[in-house]
């Protein structure tokens, strides 16, 4: 037996790699990177799928015997990115890009080397800290004061399950109950917001779709004449869901109104952030997140706003004993962690227990570049969105939704002489795809078909709108 673990011992310690091998990695990885960031701004925004390099990845064996770096850094570089969107280029406009930032990238690996276990405080108080600080600045910018807290999800659509879960745990909803428990969401609430509420089992509650104004917010007045009718029916109002910053049109619900209305009515508030709340860090914009620190929770999505590349969202909720109440649980094999009181873990606020330690790619960025740099990006993606706004809205032959709240609008083509204008915007959508130079996605809007753009990618800048500007008027000659 010896003998066989000492065989065994040799064949493990390859999953071991010593410096030269690793420095060998590194250097083919880095210049794979630098390759990467120097040439993303001429990189396609978005290329078909090419089937026969699919296929090669579903053939491709996993083998027992080791490959070369070089060998498997061009199987990805020809065969996996270069498929479908292009996530890191400035050219995509389409559903809410970022663009993914080099230091948050350093954060990720760094957070992979050290493999800090980031769910228990015991186990980790330095990497559990960190997050929490993170949190607590994000909740700072909300202005939250007290007893908040939060943790770091892998996005929105995680972070709102987290809340939604927990609004019902706070409510004390019975099955019995749901039937008569009234939910009211605006016509534009994210479907993330739908879907979390039936894997929490609440898909038989009432649901009440809020109207909008003329600028695609939900009417105060329409919710409060809506709970009021609902509490005279007998039933049970228990969860307003508000949007800072509605997917398809960038929109600010009125905040500060519909906090009061909760408040009134004792119903959880929750604000569905993802998109826009980053916004908030600039400073004129205080305005319309105002009566955001009286929602009982808040989600933001790092990997938007902040730039970061996939895998951060953030769930904010204005007094932590809620969370740790509907995520309480009990096992013998973690009687050791439950010793420490404070800070609050990541694991007794949310469904996760082993997690990735993600607040080293969000802390990493914010401590190399600084709150400002994040801030003027964001400055600089609501001009551009303006400008471009303003361009469309200019254009003889384009109409324009409302001037946008935030980065995100829609338009269509509308040329004078025809009225087969969802025929003629699909086929404007699929040359520009086929071209691919930028990537537009699409949305439809009282049942018509209408281009959405977003400018959120830190790689937008205006040269990158010029050339959008340009393209379009292109294909739009081309199919005239
Ligand atoms: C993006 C988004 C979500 C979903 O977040 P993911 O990070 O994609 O899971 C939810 N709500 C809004 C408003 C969003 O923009």
């Amino acid at each position: 037996m010896e003998e066989r673990i000492a065989q065994l011992e040799q064949k493990a310690l390859k999953l071991e790699p010593e410096a030269a091998f690793r420095n060998n990695v590194y250097k083919a990885s880095t210049a794979y990177a630098n390759h990467f960031y120097e040439t993303v701004s001429e990189q396609k925004a978005y290329q078909k799928e090419e089937a026969g390099a699919i296929k090669d990845i579903f053939n491709d064996p996993i083998k027992d015997e080791p490959e070369q770096i070089d060998s498997v850094l061009e199987f990805l570089d020809t065969k996996v990115v270069p498929q479908g969107l292009n996530p890191a280029s400035g050219n995509h406009y389409g559903y809410i890009p970022g663009g993914g930032i080099f230091s948050g990238a350093v954060g990720d690996y760094l957070a992979a080397v050290t493999n800090r276990y980031a769910g228990v405080y015991f186990a980790s108080p330095g990497a559990v800290a960190l997050e929490t600080r993170l949190v607590n600045w994000m909740a700072e910018m909300i202005g939250y004061t007290g007893n908040y807290g939060g943790y770091l999800a892998s996005g929105g659509s995680m972070a709102n399950l987290t809340a939604i879960h927990t609004a019902r745990e706070h409510a004390e909803l019975k099955a019995a109950d749901i039937p008569k428990s009234v939910v009211y969401l605006g016509e534009q609430t994210h479907h993330c917001v739908a879907r979390a509420l039936k894997i929490c089992g609440l898909k038989e509650c009432v649901m009440r779709y809020i109207p909008l104004d003329d600028h695609y917010r939900m009417k105060p007045e329409a919710l409060q004449e809506s709970i009021a009718e609902d509490v005279a029916d007998g039933l049970n109002p228990w969860l307003i869901v508000a949007s800072a910053g509605t997917t398809d049109l960038g929109a600010i619900d009125p905040i500060g109104e519909i906090a009061a209305i909760a408040q009134k009515h004792d119903v959880w508030y929750h604000v569905d952030a993802a998109y826009g709340g980053f916004f908030m860090l600039i400073e004129e914009n205080g305005k319309q997140f105002k009566g955001i620190e009286k929602a009982d929770s808040v989600v933001l999505d790092p990997h938007k706003g902040l730039f970061l590349s996939y895998g951060t969202g953030a769930l904010i909720v204005k007094n932590v004993d809620h969370l740790v109440k509907a995520h309480d649980y009990d096992a013998n094999y973690m009687q050791d962690t439950k010793e420490e009181q404070l800070p609050y873990s990541p694991a007794d606020v949310s469904p996760e227990l082993s997690k990735h330690f993600r607040g080293l790619r969000m802390w990493l960025p914010l401590k190399l570049h600084g709150v400002d740099a994040f801030r003027s990006s964001l400055e600089e993606k609501m001009l551009l969105t303006q400008y471009a706004w303003k361009k469309l809205e200019e254009h003889p032959e384009v109409e324009v939704s409302t001037m946008p709240d935030l980065t995100t609008f829609t338009f269509r083509w509308k040329p004078s002489g025809l009225d087969n204008y969802d025929a003629i915007n699909k086929q404007l959508h699929r040359t520009i795809l086929e071209e691919g130079a930028i990537f537009l996605s699409t949305t439809s809007i009282k049942g018509g078909f209408w281009f959405r753009f977003t400018v959120l990618s830190v790689r937008t800048h205006k040269a990158e709108i010029d050339h959008f500007l340009d393209v379009l008027e292109k294909h739009i000659k081309k199919i005239s």
